[in-house]
C-alpha cells in the first residue's frame, strides 16, 4: 500500500519556509558572542508582551520553569493546595510539586477538554490557594466563570497557556485573564524554540518585579542577590529564533483554523466527535482530537498508511505512577478516563496540504463505514 508519510506535526516544512531568517538570526547571535540574556531577549520579551495583550513578559528557560516561577512568585508553598485537571501533561503538576503543595485535581468538561467549572468550587478547601487552568489543545477554558470563583475565594490563577497561543476570548488572549500567564516554547508547540525556551505574562508589576529577580538568581546587578533565586533565563540564540518565528505566529494560527475546518467539512457525518469551539472563544488549534469507539482500529490504519496520530494523553494524571501516592483510583475522573480511550490527534500543521487532509480523512471514513457493514452483518446473523 502506498505509504503517504504525513506526521502529526512538520516542523521541517516550516523550517524551509523561514530557513533564510533564521540562520541570519543565530548568525548575529554568534557574531555578538552575547549567549545570555541581551538585546535580543529583551526585543522578544518587548514583542511577545504586545502579541499577547499584556504589559509585562519575562522570559525563560522553559514552561515549566514559567510554571514554577509562577507559584513562586504567588506565594504557594507548603501546606497550600492548587487545583488543576488531570488531562494535562505532567509539567502542570510538576511544578505544584516543586512549590511543595498539594495537588487537587478537577475532572474536565467534555465538550472543551478544558476544567469543569460546575466541579470546582465543591473542591476548594480552606488551603486552596490558586487554580491551574489549562488552555489543552488550544481551546480556551471558562475564565470568566474561574475568575467569579477566584474572586469569591480569594485565589489566584495561573494559566497554563502552553498550548494555546494566540488563543482567544472574546477577543481577549488567554494568559491575560488571571494573575500569570505560562506558556511553552517546546519546539512542537504552536510557537516553538529550537530547543527548550518559555515564557510568562502578568499585568501585575510587583510580580514582573518578584519574577525577573526569582529567574536570574534574586539579583538586579551582577553580583547583588536580593533574594535566592533560580537559573531560569531565556538562552539568546532562543530569543532570536522566537523573534523570527513570531512574526507569522498570526498567519499559522490562522492556516491552522482553516485545516480545523476542513477537518470538520471532511469528517461530517461520521460517528465522531470532532473539536469544538464554544462561544467568543477563538481556538488556537494546537492539535486537532477527534474522539471515536472505533480509536484503536482507526489508528491502526492510519498509521498503515503512513499517516501518524498521537494520543494526548493515554494516561491520565491521577492514573500515573508517579501520583500513586496521591491514592486516586480508577473512576475518580470518569471524564478525563473516558476521553484518554478513545481520542485521537490528526495532523495538522499551517503546511498540510489539502491532498493530505482528504487522505486522512478518506482513511477515516474507510474504516468506519467497513465497520458499520461488519456490525450490520454481525446483527443480520443473529436475526
Ligand atoms: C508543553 C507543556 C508544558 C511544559 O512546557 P515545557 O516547555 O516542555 O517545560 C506545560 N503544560 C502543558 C499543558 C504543556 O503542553
Amino acid at each position: 500500500m502506498a505509504n503517504k508519510n504525513i506526521p502529526l506535526v512538520d516542523l521541517k516544512a516550516q523550517f524551509d519556509f523561514i530557513k533564510g531568517e533564521i540562520y541570519e538570526a543565530i548568525k548575529q547571535v554568534l557574531e555578538s558572542q552575547c549567549f545570555v540574556m541581551g538585546e535580543e531577549v529583551r526585543l522578544f520579551e518587548k514583542e511577545f508582551a504586545d502579541f499577547c495583550g499584556a504589559r509585562h513578559c519575562i522570559s525563560v528557560a522553559s514552561g515549566t520553569a514559567a510554571l514554577h516561577l509562577a507559584l513562586v512568585a504567588c506565594g504557594i508553598g507548603e501546606g497550600d493546595e492548587v487545583i488543576t485537571v488531570p488531562n494535562t501533561f505532567i509539567a502542570t503538576t510538576e511544578a505544584i510539586s516543586y512549590a511543595r503543595a498539594k495537588i487537587v485535581f478537577v475532572d474536565i468538561d467534555p465538550a472543551t477538554y478544558t476544567i469543569d467549572v460546575d466541579q470546582l468550587e465543591q473542591s476548594i478547601t480552606k488551603r486552596t490557594k490558586a487554580i491551574i487552568p489549562v488552555h489543552l489543545f488550544g481551546h480556551p477554558a471558562n475564565m470568566k466563570r474561574i475568575i467569579e470563583i477566584a474572586q469569591k475565594y480569594k485565589l489566584k490563577v495561573i494559566e497554563d497557556v502552553a498550548q494555546a497561543h494566540g488563543a482567544k476570548l472574546h477577543g481577549q488572549s488567554v494568559g491575560t485573564f488571571g494573575d500569570i500567564g505560562c506558556f511553552s516554547f517546546f519546539p512542537a508547540k504552536n510557537l516553538g524554540a529550537y530547543g527548550d525556551a518559555g515564557a510568562i505574562i502578568t499585568n501585575n508589576d510587583v510580580f514582573a518585579k518578584h519574577i525577573r529577580l526569582l529567574c536570574n538568581h534574586g539579583r538586579e546587578k551582577k553580583y547583588e542577590h536580593e533574594i535566592e533565586g533560580f537559573n531560569y533565563r531565556l538562552d539568546t540564540l532562543q530569543a532570536a529564533v522566537l523573534r523570527v518565528k513570531l512574526k507569522y505566529l498570526p498567519q499559522w494560527i490562522e492556516a491552522r483554523r482553516k485545516r480545523a475546518l476542513y477537518y470538520k467539512e471532511l469528517l461530517h457525518n461520521l460517528p465522531l466527535i470532532i473539536p469544538q469551539e464554544a462561544p467568543g472563544c477563538y481556538h488556537a488549534y494546537h492539535l486537532y482530537v477527534i474522539q471515536a469507539q472505533k480509536r484503536d482500529i482507526i489508528r491502526t490504519s492510519l498509521s498503515q498508511q503512513g499517516i501518524e496520530t498521537g494520543i494526548h494523553y493515554p494516561l491520565p494524571l491521577h492514573l500515573q505512577n508517579a501520583y500513586r501516592y496521591l491514592n486516586h483510583c480508577k473512576g475518580d475522573f470518569p471524564v478525563t478516563e473516558a476521553c484518554a480511550n478513545s481520542i485521537i490527534s490528526l495532523p495538522l500543521y499551517p503546511e498540510l496540504s489539502d491532498r493530505d487532509q482528504y487522505d486522512v480523512a478518506q482513511t477515516i471514513h474507510k474504516v468506519l463505514s467497513f465497520e458499520q457493514a461488519r456490525k450490520a452483518i454481525t446483527i443480520g446473523g443473529t436475526n
